[in-house]
């Protein structure tokens, strides 16, 4: 079939599986170009693995340590007249590329909140790498089933105590109007907390630990957010920032069961880029826009992988992770530079519809986002025909 995009609101339901593997084949090149790390991770468990900030993490210690990886996702294979999700795509890439670098790649699609899918890939871990020395926990997701109640809690974006309103770019037409968003309401912070908190991280730690599958000096690392003050309302201060709150609070918590391992839990703050998970969030697409043209103009914009690639070379396997006061890596430091954030800051009160292409890089933030999916990458022919049923070696064509 030919392979277009489908654009509905912030999300493509369509994804391109030559665009995707030249997705992946272009990040493997970024990391690459940086040679092998010395002391670099050697078996690996992400979390979230298939797109996004976790895939790159699968990428960096892959190819720029020869790591032996597994990872972890939800996604939808293809079939013979519907593409597959794009991080499907992603994954079937990635284990091609590892196999021929001669490197072990297993992937498990299911749900990672379940106690079956622990269960699962804490037994092949066991099998085939025996322990694991780096747990990257890189989920992003709108809703959670509990493993034991049951109970189905549902994430919400939403400031607190008061009607939140600022600036909003509708990224499909290029309109900057203004939008209000209401308080949370009732148990949305809960809901929230219990879906992007640290509750799942550490039961992937605690039944990881039980099983004996994490090496002595195991590193394991879970992704924030803190940004400007513009966005605080809905994003640091909002229903978000108290569930990346209590993932600082298990951080804490989980550095001292990694204690007599020699063990360390991190969180590291990244910068704020275009995924399908923030491109879900009101205010902050605006945001990347402006942000997006004053790094590039500055030579310091990154992508996933570079960010990916920074955190591993230069802070978790460099002997000088650089923590904040709080304990916290912070590979959003180029992004939080103060000349970066007053000249993002100016143009924020003075952007506009008319003025966006000017002030902004919307330009890159649509070309960001249709990359996500495979398509707008250099080299793809998208008038061919494309089989969109294409297996992931470690599963097969099937679904979860
Ligand atoms: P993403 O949407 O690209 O990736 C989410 C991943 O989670 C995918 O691999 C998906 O398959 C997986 N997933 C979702 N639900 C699942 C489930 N039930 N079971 C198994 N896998 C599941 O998101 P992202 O932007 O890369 O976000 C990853 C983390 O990085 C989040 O904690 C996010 O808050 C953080 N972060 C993102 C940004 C940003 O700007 N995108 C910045 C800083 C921190």
């Amino acid at each position: 079939m030919i392979v277009a995009p489908k654009i509905r609101g912030f999300i493509c339901t369509t994804a391109h599986p030559e665009g995707c593997a030249k997705h992946v084949a272009e990040q493997i090149a970024v990391v690459k170009k940086g040679g092998l790390m010395e002391n670099g991770p050697k078996r690996v468990l992400v979390i979230g693995s298939s797109t996004g900030y976790g895939l790159s993490s699968r990428i960096a210690a892959a190819f720029g340590a020869n790591a032996s990886t597994i990872g972890v996702f939800f996604e939808r294979p293809g079939e013979d007249d519907r593409t597959a999700t794009a991080g499907w795509y992603n994954t079937a890439a990635f284990e091609k590329e590892a196999k021929e670098a001669g490197l072990y790649a297993r992937s498990f699609n299911g749900d990672a909140y379940s106690d079956a899918v622990k269960t699962e890939v804490i037994a092949a871990i066991k099998a085939d790498l025996e322990q694991v020395d780096l747990v990257i926990y890189s989920l992003a997701s709108p809703r959670r089933t509990h493993p034991t109640s049951g109970e189905v809690f549902k994430s919400v974006l939403k400031p607190i105590g008061e009607i939140y309103t600022n600036k909003n770019l509708n990224t499909t037409t290029g309109v900057v109007n203004e939008i209000s968003i209401e308080p949370a309401q009732g148990d949305d912070i809960a809901q929230t907390v219990a879906v992007m908190g640290g509750e799942d991280w550490e039961m992937w730690m605690d039944a990881l630990l039980a099983a004996d599958a994490l090496a002595p000096g195991v590193q394991t690392v879970s992704y924030s957010y803190i940004g400007p003050e513009v966005t605080w309302p809905i994003y640091k201060n909002g229903t978000i920032g108290k569930a990346k709150e209590d993932l600082e609070m298990v951080q804490r918590k989980l550095d001292e069961k990694l204690a007599p391992l020699n063990g360390k839990a991190w969180v590291s703050v990244n910068k704020a880029l275009v995924t399908q998970a923030s491109s879900a969030i009101p205010v902050v697409p605006l945001y990347i826009s402006l942000l997006y043209k004053v790094m590039k103009a500055e030579g310091t914009h990154e992508d996933t992988i570079e960010q990916m690639d920074r955190l591993f070379r230069d802070r978790l396997y460099s002997g000088n992770p650089q923590p904040d006061e709080a304990g916290r890596i912070r590979v959003d430091d180029w992004e939080m530079k103060p000349a970066v954030q007053e000249l993002v800051g100016k143009r924020w009160t003075e952007v506009n519809t008319d003025n966006l292409a000017e002030y902004g890089d919307f330009a890159g933030y649509q070309s960001s986002f249709l990359r996500l999916f495979g398509f707008g990458l250099e080299g793809v022919d998208y008038s061919a025909d494309t089989n969109p049923n294409v297996p992931v070696p470690s599963i097969g064509a099937a679904a979860a």
